[in-house]
């Protein structure tokens, strides 16, 4: 258990929150009582957790699905609506969230043989209708949260199955690498969380390299953003330029990588440099090919991997499935060329 590596993972990142805020549109106003009460219960958790383990190895569960209503409150696990094999629900939205993580469950068990966010098939908890208009999801360190969204700029965070791709990925990495949350490891989390989002998101509506947008969140925003996207993988920085979000400030390239402290060290800001290269070696391999290198990859990462010691595990990576036969010969070229593309 790598509970220090554990992160508050939104997907909408903090500085859009104020932008958004500056234009005059408000989705931060419940996450000061949101974060206090986490943590609060994460540190008894914790405690609770870090006794217990001391004495037995983790149990394997079944990675069944629960998903509660929060029923607008700021509480998880208030109302258990549906449950693994249970019936369905009246609401579509907790129907989409339950079959939305079944896809992304089938997808890891399926394609790695690797089970629910931990591998010892923990349960996949889901909380939906949190807090009031709330626009914004989040993995915390054992389960996930969606908020309604303002219906106006951004619509039910659930939605869409690249989010919650995303937060469930953040799960893995969190139980595999335990990617640090800040600077250059901390984009690489982000970065993998979008990855798998865009991977699952891909199978999901039957696309390729080529045809894939490679869009993240594109399908979350309200009738007053229609056309624009949290991230773009394939132009990063191109998602979304307008009044209410400010510019899309991620790079795609090592001359423009943010130095600031802002957003952990901009993890979500620096995430479009290792994104942009996967998009690359997507298209070089095919998409399915460059997954099973990023998961295989990902096995191999500490929490402290940098984008240059990054570049040195997926090519050592790239060389051994490629001489297994798992991956086609001219990889390690193909991702040698990705990191050069954007001055790694
Ligand atoms: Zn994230």
């Amino acid at each position: 258990m790598k509970s220090q590596h554990r992160c508050h993972c939104h997907i909408i990142p903090p500085f859009v929150v104020d932008e958004l805020k500056k234009a005059g549109v408000d989705i931060s106003s419940q996450d000061k009582t949101i974060n206090r009460s986490f943590r609060a219960r994460r540190a008894e958790q914790l405690a609770l957790r870090s006794s217990e383990s001391a004495l037995v190895a983790p149990p394997t569960k079944n990675a069944d699905r629960l998903v509660y209503d929060s029923k607008t409150t700021q509480n998880q696990r208030l109302l258990l609506v549906r449950k693994e094999g249970g019936a369905a629900s009246a609401d579509p939205i907790v129907n989409t969230v339950y079959e939305n993580t079944g896809a992304v469950r089938s997808y890891y068990k399926d394609t790695f043989n690797y089970l629910s966010v931990d591998n010892h098939g923990a349960d996949l908890v889901l909380n939906v209708h949190f807090g009031k208009a709330y626009a914004n999801a989040f993995w915390d360190g054992d389960e996930m949260t969606f908020g309604d969204g303002d219906g106006e700029v951004f619509i039910n965070l659930a939605n869409a199955i690249d989010v919650t791709a995303h937060e469930l990925t953040h799960g893995v990495v969190q139980y595999t690498a335990g990617l640090n949350y800040q600077g250059q490891s901390g984009a690489l989390n982000e970065h993998y969380a979008d990855v798998f989002g865009s991977v699952i998101k891909q199978i999901a509506k039957k696309e390729t390299a080529a045809t894939a947008d490679w869009l993240i969140g594109d399908e979350i925003m309200g009738p007053t953003l229609k056309g624009q996207a949290l991230r773009s993988m394939k132009a990063p920085g191109t998602a979304y330029d307008n009044k209410l979000m400010g510019k899309d400030p991620q790079p795609a390239h090592m001359d423009n990588i943010y130095k600031g402290s802002q957003d952990n060290g901009g993890v979500h800001i620096n995430s479009g440099i290792p994104n942009k290269i996967f998009y690359l070696v997507s298209v070089g391999i095919e998409t399915d090919k460059a997954a099973l290198l990023w998961f295989e990859t990902l096995k191999t990462l500490k929490p402290t991997t940098n984008f240059k010691s990054f570049k040195t595990a997926v090519l050592k990576q790239a060389k051994k499935l490629a001489k297994a036969g798992s991956l086609p010969a001219d990889t390690e070229t193909t991702v040698k060329q990705a990191f050069e593309a954007v001055g790694l």
